[in-house]
């Protein structure tokens, strides 16, 4: 496994839409290997997830895993999980709104909206075809990684600049805050 350079915000490889797998091309090394260089990055940096076009690969694969993470310490954990070309359904129009940050966007995060829940459908690395429903910042975390795959970065979802924020000042200023706000999501985490 390899850590790969994470593409920054302003490479165009962030702004292009992703193109689907092919079934041949999913079992070939370079695609396996990327995949496992993509778990590699993302442990390194400690994201809550990754896409493809963030180590400069224009396909549609993203990994998502949350364990103990130092970036985001409120996020409940979440199981590897690498998903390919992955289709989001939200479940409901419930949204609520999210702090996020990019490991393509340093320095700020900001408040956005997101579904409170989608059903994610995708294939695995090998292949085969699975369907899992995930709520709350889990699901938060699906839609910014499949954000990625169409081009899309956290920026373009923030109806508000003035809730910008360095991460330094959000943890000194407005994590209290936001914690009791997503505090309800936690109930339905686990669901
Ligand atoms: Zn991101």
């Amino acid at each position: 496994m390899t850590v790969r350079a994470i593409a920054q915000v302003g490479h165009p490889v962030l702004r292009r839409p992703a193109r689907d797998v092919e079934p041949d091309e999913l079992h070939s090394p370079r695609v396996q290997q990327l995949i496992d260089d993509m778990i590699a990055t993302k442990r390194a940096a400690d994201g809550a997830g990754i896409a493809a076009p963030q180590v400069h690969e224009p396909l549609r694969i993203a990994v998502v895993e949350v364990r103990d993470n130092r970036r985001y310490p409120y996020k409940p954990d979440a199981p590897l999980t690498v998903v390919v070309n992955p289709v989001l359904e939200p479940l409901g129009d419930e949204t609520y709104l999210n702090n996020e940050g990019c490991l393509s966007v340093p320095s700020l995060r900001a408040d956005l909206r997101r579904h409170v829940g989608v059903r994610v459908s995708a294939l695995d690395r090998d292949g085969t075809p699975f369907v899992k429903e995930v709520r709350g910042l889990t699901a938060g975390t699906y839609q910014h990684e499949v954000d990625h795959l169409d081009g899309l970065l956290f920026l373009d979802r923030v109806e508000d600049s003035r809730s910008f924020t360095t991460w330094e000042e959000f943890e000194r200023r407005h994590l209290a805050e936001f914690t009791r706000r997503i505090a309800p999501l936690g109930i339905e985490e686990g669901a």
